[in-house]
């Protein structure tokens, strides 16, 4: 039987064992009952040193055969090139980084180091029995993350699709204008609301606020608007969304206004799950990837 590491470094670092497809035991910092702690204040070194004590921790003396990591940002070769919402770890060769850790602790195993939403995608893929079909995932959090399986040459940084031409958008965390972030994610919502949080506005929408209810429409616009130049590029299918602010989706909304975007026949069918405990699916997902 296959055992994997999977790490994921996403709101909070999360490690779990994995044998196949299914997930053992997990670490994770903060922990549910600690203070929150922005992982943006936490060194890369830091993270590092706490990946490789989770580690040690979950894999409790017996055998590995590889571990798998999900970190936000553009991850190519091992190597971290850009992360906007952890700055920290940009330029970083994490899997040399990881791997030399880890030797330290007497585990010389393939290290895979991969984008967060990709490892979601694994996840879904792998537990969902669709390792065979195109899997497309919104991450909806600080970032807005985007993760396809199976994982193909490019970028993929979809969460910074342009969907609007006003100069005026220009909350997004990577300082590029029109973004989807920039409206949909959270670092950006506080920009634009300065006296109020993200869950706050959405409350304030629900209770016919008409400033946070014109917001919640261009907040589900702009998703729609993203999913739909997805949609003309690789063809309809199912979009999961996930994370945190997975919660403030009405897919009914969503859905409307993704059938007002795509009017092309082939096009149309398109649909909407929201998938909830996600960093689970991603540890699965990690550790399924490294074993490729
Ligand atoms: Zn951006």
């Amino acid at each position: 039987m296959a055992r994997s590491i999977g790490v994921l470094v996403s709101g909070r670092i999360w490690v779990g064992v994995v044998e196949d497809t299914t997930l053992g035991a997990v670490r994770v910092y903060p922990g549910e009952e600690q203070d929150h702690l922005d992982l943006k204040s936490l060194p890369a070194d830091a993270i590092i040193e706490r990946i490789r004590q989770f580690i040690s921790e979950v894999r409790d003396g017996g055998p590995i055969d590889s571990v798998g990591a999900g970190f936000p940002g553009i991850i190519r070769d091992g190597m971290i090139e850009e992360s906007p919402n952890l700055g920290q770890l940009k330029g970083l060769r994490m899997r040399e980084r990881l791997s030399t850790a880890l030797r330290a602790d007497g585990l010389d195993v393939k290290v895979c180091i991969m984008n967060d939403a990709d490892a979601l995608a694994a996840g879904l893929a792998a537990t969902r029995g669709g390792l065979d079909r195109l899997i497309r995932v919104w991450y909806l959090g600080d970032g807005i993350g985007f993760g396809r399986h199976p994982h193909g040459e490019g970028v993929w940084e979809a969460g910074h699709t342009v969907v609007t031409l006003d100069p005026r958008e220009r909350f997004c965390g990577c300082g590029g204008l029109g973004h989807l972030e920039g409206i949909v994610g959270n670092r950006a919502m506080r920009l634009r609301f300065l006296d109020m949080e993200p869950e706050e506005i959405f409350a304030a929408a629900r209770h016919g606020d008409p400033r946070a209810s014109e917001f919640a429409n261009l907040w589900h616009r702009a998703l729609a608007a993203a999913t739909a130049n997805s949609v003309h590029i690789e063809g309809a299918g199912r979009f999961y969304i996930a994370g945190p602010n997975a919660d403030f989706v009405d897919p009914g909304l969503l859905n409307e206004y993704l059938q007002d975007m795509v009017k092309m026949t082939p096009l149309q069918g398109s649909l909407f799950e929201i998938v909830r405990t996600s960093h689970d699916v991603a540890l699965i997902g990690a550790a399924v990837c490294s074993r490729m």
